[in-house]
């Protein structure tokens, strides 16, 4: 297939691309185009204009501000994976991407794309998530953060306005010392998750449980912070004695999507296991670093 006919504009500053937001109709904002190209060649949207910003340099980059890590919309998530920055801070965040898709897709495709396309099974909200990520976004009226909990509105329906561009997305590291692990099982290396969980996990000086993030993808349209879970962890020693409390928490979860390949109770069971194995992977790193 084809796309539709549309209009291509290259803008090389962000105030020129928001003057276009704020003007054109029935426009898309092209990034990587790794998943914009497909749905525009398979007709699911077929905009009038099509603002590619891949000219405009401020929306790239990786930088380290006190307790944060900013990461521009528009940086390429090969740039993101190797950097030898972002491993440092947020190691989770690598351990992703060696999941995420292809080297080919993974030169073009941005975390902005990822983050506005908002595939339910996609490892970066997820990841984002799990490090309480924020997103700005700016229009000619200004700029917001909206927290990664609060991004999705709805099924592949990010918190933008339609006057909107995303700038930067803002991941909060954790001390040093921390254990981490991303797990997903997928039909081949390389493809969407069926489901996917990011952990990270810091012990106090008796080795017990004093930090924890678990978020899961390929179970809701949004990322699931499983945030009870992690509450009743707390306190506790890494052993086997918190297997059973995740397969509790994961079996309380009122709904888990499903399709014609995946039913909820696959997911639910996937869920549970590499939550379980996630888990004990990062409490091991934390061990080791303690
Ligand atoms: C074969 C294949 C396998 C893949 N496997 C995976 C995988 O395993 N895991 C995974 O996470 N992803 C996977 N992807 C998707 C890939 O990560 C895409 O790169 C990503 O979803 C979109 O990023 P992009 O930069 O290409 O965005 P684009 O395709 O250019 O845009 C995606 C959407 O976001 C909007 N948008 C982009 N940037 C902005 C912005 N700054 N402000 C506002 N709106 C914006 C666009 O208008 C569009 O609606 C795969 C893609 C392919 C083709």
């Amino acid at each position: 297939m084809k796309p539709a006919r549309f209009q291509y504009h290259r803008p090389t500053q962000l105030h020129e691309a928001l003057e276009m937001v704020a003007t054109l109709q029935n426009y898309k904002i092209l990034a990587g185009g790794q998943s914009l190209m497909p749905m525009m060649n398979f007709r699911f949207v077929m905009p009038d204009h099509v603002i590619d910003m891949n000219q405009v340099s401020e929306l790239t980059g990786i930088h380290e501000v006190p307790g944060r890590l900013e990461i521009g919309a528009m940086t390429r998530q090969h740039d993101i994976h190797r950097s030898a920055l972002v491993a440092k801070l947020c190691p989770l965040v690598p351990e992703a991407y060696d999941q995420v898709s292809h080297r080919q897709i993974r030169n073009r495709g941005t975390l902005g794309g990822s983050l506005c396309h908002l595939d339910p099974a996609s490892e970066q909200p997820c990841f984002t998530s799990a490090l309480d990520g924020e997103i700005e976004v700016q229009s000619l009226k200004g700029q917001r953060t909206i927290s990664i909990h609060d991004w999705t509105q709805m099924y592949m329906t990010p918190a933008l306005m339609s006057d909107e561009i995303m700038t930067r997305v803002t991941l909060k590291p954790w001390a040093q010392n921390h254990g981490w692990s991303f797990l997903e099982y997928a039909r081949r290396h390389g493809d969407y998750a069926i489901v996917g969980v990011a952990v990270l996990v810091a012990l106090d000086a008796s080795q017990k449980i004093e930090r924890l993030s678990i978020s899961l993808c390929g179970v809701a349209a949004a990322p699931l912070r499983l945030s009870a879970l992690e509450t009743s962890l707390l306190g506790q020693r890494g052993d086997d004695r918190m297997f059973p409390q995740v397969h509790q928490h994961i079996e309380a979860i009122e709904e888990i999507m499903h399709d014609s390949y995946n039913s909820s109770t696959y997911r639910r069971h996937l869920a549970q296991t590499l939550t379980a194995r996630a888990l004990g992977i990062a409490l091991k790193r934390a061990l080791m670093v303690h």
